[in-house]
């Protein structure tokens, strides 16, 4: 793992690797199936939104 598959929630500190963080659909009307949100699993806040579309 990378420094760049990991992100530092800014709510609660925790360093969360891509493959801890929890998915959950996009706000705002981007296409869920293109876009995805991590969210911290650890207090919930929004960490990135992905895409995960082909390109
Ligand atoms: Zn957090």
């Amino acid at each position: 793992m990378t420094d760049a598959d990991a992100f530092d929630c800014e709510t609660c500190g925790a360093r969360v690797s891509i493959d801890e963080a929890v998915r959950s659909e996009t706000y705002g009307g981007l296409d869920p199936e293109t876009w995805q949100t991590l969210c911290c699993p650890s207090c919930g806040s929004r960490l990135k939104t992905v895409f995960v579309g082909d390109e």
